[in-house]
């Protein structure tokens, strides 16, 4: 299997071939099919099995799929525990997105939040860690995430072992419920299930 086996974009595909992604990993092979009907997905995978592919690809085909202009505002939001996975994951957006033209934008502090207030202003794609992020929705009055179609939780073990479960629910709070969630957990402790109640609909349960 590869991945113009999958119905992606030519953009998404050019992107991978960019990039030299031929075929899917396990995790990027049993979730993208899912995520494409634009279900609600559970993944369990770990780190290092292709999991930054298996969300990066189906939030970029379910904006194009929307016909996400870049002047539509925020349309996908992903949410990882720690800046560096947060780097990766924007970094791989950047690569393998690079011809659908949508912006893109990090939030993960450690500049000044007036200054990337700014920089997030009206972006399609924002890439965060859940602290930061919340310290935006509660001091930024113009940061509406009304028009967002995809929520992406990554390593969401991780992020409930690192006491982020109120910020996370209050984040979730502040979303639209027409949406597709993605959620992704190396395990599926008792926590991870209550957030998947929580903040999916129905979903899939993909484990590799
Ligand atoms: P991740 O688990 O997302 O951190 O990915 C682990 C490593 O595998 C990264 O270096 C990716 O670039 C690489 N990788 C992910 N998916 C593929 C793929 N389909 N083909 C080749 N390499 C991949």
């Amino acid at each position: 299997l590869r991945f113009e086996d999958f119905p992606l974009s030519w953009r998404t595909l050019e992107g991978l071939k960019d990039n030299d992604y031929t075929k899917p990993t396990e995790i990027q092979r049993d979730t993208i099919a899912y995520s494409l009907t634009g279900s609600d997905v559970v993944g369990a995978a770990k780190t290092g099995s292709g999991k930054t592919l298996a969300l990066v690809i189906p939030v970029l085909e379910a904006l194009w799929r929307a016909k996400w202009s870049p002047d539509y505002g925020l349309g996908a939001l992903i949410i990882s525990p720690t800046r560096e996975l947060a780097l990766q994951t924007f970094s791989t957006i950047n690569a393998v997105g690079a011809h659908h033209g949508f912006s893109c934008g990090l939030v993960i502090g450690g500049s000044d939040v007036a200054f990337e207030r700014n920089r997030i202003s009206g972006i399609n794609i924002i890439v965060c860690t859940p602290g930061r992020l919340l310290q935006h929705m509660d001091e930024n009055a113009q940061m509406s995430c009304d028009s967002l179609q995809v929520l992406v939780l990554d390593e969401a073990d991780r992020m409930l072992d690192m006491g982020f479960s109120k910020q996370l629910n209050s984040i979730i709070n502040n979303l639209p419920a027409e949406r597709q969630t993605l959620l992704f957990s190396a395990t599926q402790t008792r926590n991870v299930k209550d957030l998947c109640r929580v903040c999916t609909n129905d979903p899939v349960f993909v484990s590799v």
